[in-house]
């Protein structure tokens, strides 16, 4: 009976594109991806997603009785029990929205719903790099830094679903403001947009010219990928961004070891590209401020499913 409820709908719900992949959990049979972003309406946006799922069972051959469920990934703070999206950053236009509800009622199968981080984090536990690991910590470095925690395959998200926020632990009080309204957050002192803030800050004080000539003096064009690039070459200003985000980010984890003392550590992201420029300085951070024999039995590793996570985050909701 299990066996012919085989097909699982993976919905990712990105600030700037949507993506639906029909799986049996092993693989990906079939991908559609289509524009989001504020300006599609709430409904547009819904019947969109409904169309395509139906689309992609029609080129397989997928019949409702044989689908297991949905399970969609879903930016910013959300109630996953009830399915219920509190507030959604980048797409505004789901916020305050009991978006499992809705979608039971128009696809008429189960739907389960998770932030995109806690989704990264039971794909990366249970595919990537916590498979035969007993627990993973995964913390994603990108414009902002999300994390999630696995263990024996079960997503921890606390009492009030909060569980894993490493990007909002303070770690300096005076430090810049987060979004958030805090101050001092991991997340405004280590993330993309963090790097971005000093590196633009960097040029326009004229402490950078490696910098200035890579934006072409434009320094809008500025990201994290041309901090990495200058600190590559030797840009002083560049390499101190990049080593303090570092270090930073070697504190915050190093609580996280200390806490929950998880066999594995994942790094994700848009940051974690840099690959060993970003890890071998990083795990040194680690070590530094974290217990011999607790830093000895975790496992910190880049996470394997890279981009992939998209495409299976959402999936294993139902995995
Ligand atoms: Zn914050």
């Amino acid at each position: 009976m299990k066996k012919k409820k085989k097909y699982i709908f993976g919905w990712d719900l990105g600030g700037t594109k949507v993506s639906v992949v029909l799986s049996d959990g092993r693989r990906i049979f079939s991908k559609r991806v289509f524009p989001s972003g504020r300006s599609l309406s709430r409904k547009t946006l819904l019947r969109q997603l409904v169309y395509c799922s139906r689309l992609l069972s029609r080129k397989h051959g997928v019949l409702r009785r044989q689908i297991r469920g949905i399970g969609i990934s879903c930016p910013g703070p959300l109630d996953p029990v009830r399915g219920f999206i509190y507030h959604s950053p980048n797409l505004p236009q789901l916020s305050r929205f009991d978006l499992a509800k809705s979608v039971r009622t128009k696809m008429q199968l189960p739907v389960k719903v998770e932030n995109d981080a806690n989704c990264a984090a039971l794909c990366e536990a249970l595919k990537g790099s916590g498979k035969g690991h007993s627990s993973l910590f995964y913390v994603t470095v990108s414009t902002g830094i999300g994390g999630g925690f696995v263990a024996d395959g079960n997503l921890i998200r606390g009492k009030n679903f909060g569980a894993g926020e490493l990007g909002h632990v303070v770690l300096d009080p005076t430090g810049p403001r987060c979004f958030c309204g805090k101050r001092g957050c991991l997340e405004a002192l280590a993330s993309g947009t963090a790097m971005t803030r000093l590196a633009r800050e960097a040029v326009q004080k004229g402490r950078s010219r490696m910098m200035k000539k890579l934006c072409k003096g434009d320094i809008q064009l500025i990201d994290a990928f041309t901090v990495e690039k200058a600190a590559r070459r030797g840009d002083p200003a560049a390499k101190k961004i990049w080593k303090d985000a570092i270090q930073w980010l070697g504190l915050g984890l190093s609580g996280v070891i200390q806490i929950v003392n998880p066999s594995v550590i994942a790094v994700g992201g848009g940051v974690s590209q840099a690959g060993s420029f970003l890890m071998n300085p990083l795990t040194q951070a680690i070590r530094k401020t974290t217990w011999p024999d607790s830093f000895r039995a975790t496992k910190i590793v880049r996470a394997k499913l890279g981009d992939r996570v998209a495409d299976w985050g959402a999936v294993s909701l139902w995995m």
